[in-house]
């Protein structure tokens, strides 16, 4: 859906741009040999090309912005950390762009959990509240059990490492207070 509406402002932004120059000949044209309409015509494709399709230019270049946040979603980068080290940019930057992306349906059954983990809506109900527990603990990244590389769960609780290709499941971490209620 980002994808189609990121196009549909390249395409006008781009038939505004080309549309001035063809108003500046029209206009010259219809102008010199006293045809009205194209004059006309022509003043209205510089007046588009000239307000219009500079606004068109910009929301393109944040729609894209977004389609590309998103794809990176959609792939599997969907950390806000991971996120700022793969766009270069800072954390507020990063969150405010998944904000707009969530709130626009940019990232259809996409949630932000704990402001910082962007997951698929329908994974989450396979979760059992001790998973969400601890993945809401801060407990993204891990060493693989098998070659010690540093692998992230994204959202899910169980991850093949993409290194040695074993498979990793989520260690729950014990609440640190969890000893005041024994
Ligand atoms: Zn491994």
């Amino acid at each position: 859906m980002i994808k189609r509406k990121t196009s549909a402002y390249f395409w006008i932004a781009l038939l505004g741009s080309i549309g001035f120059v063809a108003g500046v000949v029209m206009t010259i044209f219809g102008a010199t040999n006293s045809k009205t309409i194209m004059l006309v015509a022509g003043i209205i494709l510089i007046v588009f090309g000239f307000y219009g399709a500079p606004m068109f230019w910009i929301k393109y270049g944040e729609l894209k912005n977004y389609s590309q946040i998103c794809q990176k979603v959609q792939s599997g980068i969907n950390t806000i950390s991971l996120l700022c080290s793969s766009t270069g940019k800072d954390e507020k930057t990063v969150r405010d762009t998944i904000n707009i992306c969530l709130q626009n349906n940019y990232l259809p059954n996409y949630v932000l959990i704990k402001n910082e983990y962007i997951v698929k809506a329908e994974g989450i109900k396979q979760f059992e509240a001790k998973d969400i527990a601890t993945l809401q603990g801060n407990v993204t990244r891990q060493k693989c059990n098998q070659c010690g590389a540093e692998i992230v769960f994204d959202g899910t609780n169980r991850v093949v490492c993409p290194y040695c290709g074993a498979t990793n499941l989520v260690e729950p971490k014990q609440p640190e207070n969890s000893n005041k209620w024994e």
